[in-house]
């Protein structure tokens, strides 16, 4: 099926288009350079970026795609989880644009579609698989057992998300927002062992209860902490140095939590997914310690990583041709939905 998938929950306004499982458009606009100023997205001017760029959004991704409006056969959008003002303009927008081809409308979660886009880079998803989803709103690890109608939480972020961590350690360091393509760019130059920071929620007595969660506030403090006494000290800050030792905290916890869910659930292939999949460091420890681990590891290309259309289109796919039920023209938008449902 011709499926175009919408996605406005965040900052990207998306519209991709897939049939089947491939990829024919992926258009993606970013309101992130209007929210920079203020060091995180503001939900307001992202959900009137949305309203501005989802027109143009639109006719670029069927321009791409080489199809017409009316050759659509399925609409697919983020019901939730996100900034709810956000959400709404994506699912106006899908309605009316059922309504007016008449044709199925699917509202979908945003992360079961982090974890489905996979599906048009490296093909048919292993079921089960475990999924790591890292972004600027979220950490978590879950247990897909079917993406379409069973994917199960096994932990995720008690504070910020991996994302966020990024971003605000990189402000410490004087780095531009969004920080973490900057942090990975600096810690290349720098030394990973020349702080050891805190690796949160990995304490015998933590495990017990938080074993699959993650805890990344209390690094960020310890960032601060350190820039601060060097600087009291009149000392310089070694940048570098101090990237590469966080992100070196960062992607250990975060491998180390998912390749242990893999080996508790008996599952051999990993998925990683968000934004900060498209980190260096994170790419490489991953494949170290999957191969250590006899653990198959699938990473999506960082547009397919970031948030897009393309990837609420290929769960919409998925959902078509496992023959599930369209939901209903009332739609939410929904910025708890559980990861739980799939599809509203
Ligand atoms: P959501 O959480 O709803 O998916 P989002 O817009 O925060 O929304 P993404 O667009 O998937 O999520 O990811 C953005 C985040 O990814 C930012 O926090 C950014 O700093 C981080 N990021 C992007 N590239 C890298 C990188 N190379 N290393 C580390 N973090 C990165
Ligand atoms: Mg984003
Ligand atoms: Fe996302």
């Amino acid at each position: 099926p011709l499926v175009l998938g919408i996605e406005t929950s965040c900052d990207e306004t998306g519209v991709g288009i897939v049939r089947g499982q491939t990829l024919l458009a992926n258009a993606v606009a970013s309101s992130l350079e209007e929210h920079a100023r203020f060091g995180g997205v503001v939900p307001e001017v992202a959900s009137r970026a949305h309203l501005e760029a989802f027109i143009p959004s639109l006719e670029r991704a069927a321009r791409d795609a080489g199809v017409r409006l009316s050759d659509i056969d399925a609409v697919a959008v983020t019901s939730g989880p996100g900034l709810a003002g956000a959400l709404l303009v994506g699912v106006a927008a899908a309605k009316a644009l059922a309504l007016a081809l008449d044709r199925p409308l699917y509202g979908v979660n945003h992360l079961a579609a982090h974890v489905a886009v996979d599906t048009l880079e490296h093909g048919p998803l292993p079921q089960p698989c475990v999924s790591l989803l890292v972004s600027g709103g979220h950490s978590s690890i879950l247990l897909v057992e079917d993406v379409t109608q069973n994917v199960q939480p096994l932990g995720s972020t008690i504070d910020d998300a991996a994302g966020e961590a990024f971003d605000k350690v990189a402000r410490l360091l004087g780095l531009p927002f969004p920080g973490g393509p900057f942090i990975d760019r600096e810690a290349k130059a720098g030394d990973p062992a020349y702080v050891t920071f805190p690796r949160g929620l990995t304490s015998p007595r933590d495990l017990e209860r938080h074993r699959f969660d993650f805890s990344f506030s209390g690094l960020k403090t310890a960032v601060a902490r350190w820039v601060e006494t060097r600087q009291r000290a009149g000392e310089s800050v070694p940048v570098a140095d101090v990237a590469a030792s966080f992100q070196e905290a960062v992607c250990d916890v975060l491998t180390r939590k998912a390749v242990d869910a893999c080996r508790t659930h008996g599952v051999d292939d990993l998925l990683i997914g968000g934004g900060v999949a498209a980190n260096s460091r994170l790419r490489a420890m991953a494949e170290e310690r999957c191969a250590a681990a006899g653990i198959r590891l699938r990473v999506p290309r960082p547009g397919l990583c970031t948030d897009n259309g393309a990837m609420v289109a290929a769960l919409g796919a998925q959902l078509v041709a496992r023959g599930l039920a369209p939901s209903r023209l009332d739609v939410p938008a929904d910025s708890a939905l559980p990861v739980t449902t799939v599809a509203v």
